[in-house]
């Protein structure tokens, strides 16, 4: 079905910001492991290899401190794709409920979240266990978010009010939900997938967020926000 949507969703890496968070906890590891992870970490998001899978593997060998989710946290936000943070809140000028649905870490993408002004009620993604210390311990096995599929169960239960939904990401867990949401857009500005190319019935490669906005919004949405000076820059970069 076509615009106006009432809800967007969002992915996180490589869509609202423009790093993988669990790359960012290479910093911590050695030379061998962090090559060892970066593999795994595309063999997840080209669906080469199934993501529960490294998953597990991934956090196992890597381990996180809790402290260590602050600096994924302040990366995703040092790391915004242009004009996120525009984009949301052009989205929520026009009364829309803006939603994040990751297969990262919660705490870091509760941080970008609280950033960029989205309720933390509508952001989903993977709860990291830890002991008193602050050592790693495991995650949450009961979070969908961590295995191929995960993303389908948690648009499909978005409040009655976040329908028509929208859904906008770059991976091929966000093109999951393409059958179950209103309308999927993959953006493929940060990392443009073939996969997600052909599967979507819209797609954009542009480097700035602002373009999914013509896919998502009707014409009297676009015009509304034509009026605002504030969102002037925004539609000419969605244009460009
Ligand atoms: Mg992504």
């Amino acid at each position: 079905m076509g615009p106006p949507f009432r809800a967007v969703y969002f992915d996180c890496d490589s869509t609202l910001s423009s790093i993988e968070g669990v790359d960012e906890l290479l910093a911590f590891a050695d030379p061998a492991l962090r090559a060892e992870i970066a593999e795994l970490t595309e063999q997840a998001m080209n669906g080469s290899r199934p993501l529960a899978e490294v998953y597990e593997t991934r956090l196992g060998r890597l381990a996180p401190r809790r402290e260590q989710l602050h600096t994924v946290g302040e990366a995703y936000v040092d790391h915004l794709v242009a004009d996120a943070a525009a984009t949301i809140r052009a989205l929520q000028f026009l009364g829309k409920e803006v939603g994040i649905v990751s297969g990262g870490l919660l705490a870091p993408v509760q941080h970008l979240a609280r950033h960029l002004g989205v309720d933390l009620a509508a952001v989903h993604a993977v709860p990291l266990l830890f002991d008193d210390d602050g050592n790693y311990r495991d995650f949450d096995h009961g979070s969908p978010l961590w295995r191929n599929g995960g993303k389908v169960p948690v648009v499909q239960s978005v409040p009655e009010h976040h329908r028509p939904l929208a859904f906008v990401g770059d991976g091929i867990t966000d093109l999951e939900t393409a059958p179950h949401v209103d309308r999927f857009v993959g953006f493929g500005g940060v990392v443009a997938r073939d996969a997600v190319r052909a599967g979507a019935e819209f797609f954009t490669d542009r480097p700035t967020l602002a373009a999914v906005l013509p896919l998502l919004l009707s014409d009297a949405e676009l015009a509304r926000l034509a009026a605002e000076a504030e969102f002037a820059p925004l539609l000419s970069a969605a244009k460009a």
